[in-house]
């Protein structure tokens, strides 16, 4: 094994290559001991949603999974990379569908042709933001269990029919938002010396090796050509096959991937992929669109508006402009105004807009970042009281609950944590806005910077359009979903 430091002659940190840590992933059964206990902690959460108090803030399901489960990820992201990816307990049944489809039908079918691509993904997730809105999801510990079982059950049977990881790869939304969010994270997959790999004639960090039982990767991520985070679920399957131990967990900085569109494997150019910017577009206004819904002005707005007082109807709106007219609207003004200052004639409006969409990414992340630790830090504390009477439910502890917990942090600390997630993803999308910038027009004198920021200037503007929007919405009388508190002015 290689240590830290040896790496390209410069040091590099490589979790991998850590004592500790390093040997504990390289464990083949490591995933699978991280897998465990979430698979436990999944299935108290069905149990209790389905059977427990259907007062969601006294319910293991809705405190569980709308404030810890959506807290802790985005934080895991923005710390380390796709964690609940690596640990993912619906990767169980999936495991078990593999086996099923290996024995018993030939291997299964190639991923058809409907779901080969990122739209699936893409209307499912529309669907779920939709549903959340419209059915009250946090509120809900019945509803909230059912969605578990129906993901265990999604995963499974797609996975025991097709090849290929497609329930991660196409259709999972918790996996597309990991995804999205992992491209600013500080750690990838990646080859530790490429020379190595064009030596190698096996690939087996690519292919299953019967002999070794092996397997290499399932969602096609071939490592010496593999770019980035996209797809990947930090499996570490390509990690054991390698017989050359090739493979780290190597510290990056942060949104650089952004920056280039060199081809990936697996995934090809980022700006030619159209499901990829859907992708994007909804994660990104998404955020916003999500994150609104539950402000006072909206609500008044709702009862101010004529014809609109069902919630459908009213939600319908919300999500056409949200997530269709305005992203439309700004991205191809964006768009225009960046071609013709930038000096870029050649290209179509929507062919520069695919250009600098990822750029859009750490904001994005951002507006979920505050949006959820807002969330985490009014409620985490929550989840005391609540295991407490969970346990006393089941007769296991005569504990009596204390439901006075819930704050992580003080209340005028969250408005201060929630502009600085927004002001760091404005930041991180401003500097990859410049660096595509660059790269595609040059920098060489004079006419080409002012090019570059001409080109650069109609995105930043939109960076701080949408940075506005989320102050604005972060400083608004907000409903504290999953907590005792109603509503709260912060
Ligand atoms: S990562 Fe390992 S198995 Fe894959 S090409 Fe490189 S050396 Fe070969
Ligand atoms: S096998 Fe593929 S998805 Fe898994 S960690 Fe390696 S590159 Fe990522």
């Amino acid at each position: 094994m290689i240590a830290a430091g040896q790496v390209y002659g410069r040091r590099r940190l490589d979790l991998l290559a850590r004592p500790v840590i390093g040997r504990f992933l390289h464990w083949r059964h490591a995933r699978t001991a991280l897998q465990v206990p979430l698979l436990v902690v999944a299935g108290l959460v069905v149990f209790d949603g389905l059977f427990g108090p259907q007062l969601a803030p006294k319910n293991l399901a809705t405190v569980g999974v709308w404030l810890h489960y959506r807290g802790l990820v985005v934080l895991a992201l923005l710390a380390a990379g796709n964690l609940f990816c690596m640990a993912c307990p619906f990767m169980l049944p999936r495991r078990f569908g593999r086996w099923l489809r290996e024995r018993w039908l030939a291997g299964g079918r190639p991923t058809p042709a409907l779901l080969r691509s990122k739209w699936p993904a893409v209307v499912l997730l529309v669907v779920f933001f939709y549903s959340y809105e419209y059915f009250a999801l946090w509120a809900s510990p019945w509803l909230t269990a059912w969605i578990a079982v129906g993901y265990f059950v999604a995963a499974f049977v797609v996975d025991t029919l097709f090849r290929g990881a497609t329930f991660c790869k196409r259709i999972c939304p918790l996996g597309q938002f990991n995804f999205l969010g992992s491209l600013v994270s500080p750690l990838e997959i990646a080859v530790r010396r490429p020379e190595t790999c064009a030596a190698c004639r096996t690939r087996d960090c690519i292919q299953t090796r019967a002999a070794t039982r092996a397997r290499g990767c399932e969602l096609a991520l071939f490592q010496p050509r593999k770019v980035g985070n996209m797809d990947c679920t930090f499996c570490l399957d390509c990690v054991h096959a390698c017989p050359h131990d090739n493979i780290g967990l190597i510290g990056r900085l942060p949104t650089a991937e952004l920056w280039s569109d060199p081809y990936r494997s697996g995934i090809g150019r980022f700006s030619q992929r159209r499901d990829l910017a859907a992708l994007v577009v909804v994660l990104t206004f998404g955020a916003f669109v999500n994150a609104l819904a539950m402000i006072r002005p909206i609500y008044e707005l709702q009862g101010w508006l004529p014809g609109f007082a069902a919630r459908a109807p009213w939600l319908g709106l919300v999500f056409l402009i949200g997530l269709g007219v305005l992203p439309v609207t700004l991205l191809s003004a964006a768009g225009f105004v960046s071609r013709g200052l930038g000096g870029e004639t050649g290209v179509t409006v929507w062919a520069s807009v695919r250009r600098y969409l990822l750029a859009l990414a750490p904001l994005a992340f951002g507006m979920w970042l505050a949006h959820y630790a807002f969330h985490f830090l009014t409620g985490a504390l929550t989840i005391t009281p609540v295991v407490q009477s969970f346990l006393a439910d089941l007769g296991v502890s005569g504990v009596q609950p204390y439901w006075g917990w819930g704050p992580l942090v003080p209340a005028d600390w969250l408005f201060p944590i929630e502009a600085f997630f927004l002001y760091l993803g404005a930041f991180g999308s401003a500097v990859a806005v410049f660096q595509i910038a660059r790269r595609h027009i040059g920098e060489g004198n004079l006419e080409a910077r002012r090019r570059v920021l001409g080109a650069a200037l109609p995105w930043l503007a939109l960076c701080l359009l949408l940075l506005a929007a989320g102050l604005w919405i972060m400083t608004q009388p907000m409903e504290m979903r999953g907590t005792f508190v109603l509503s709260s002015v912060h």
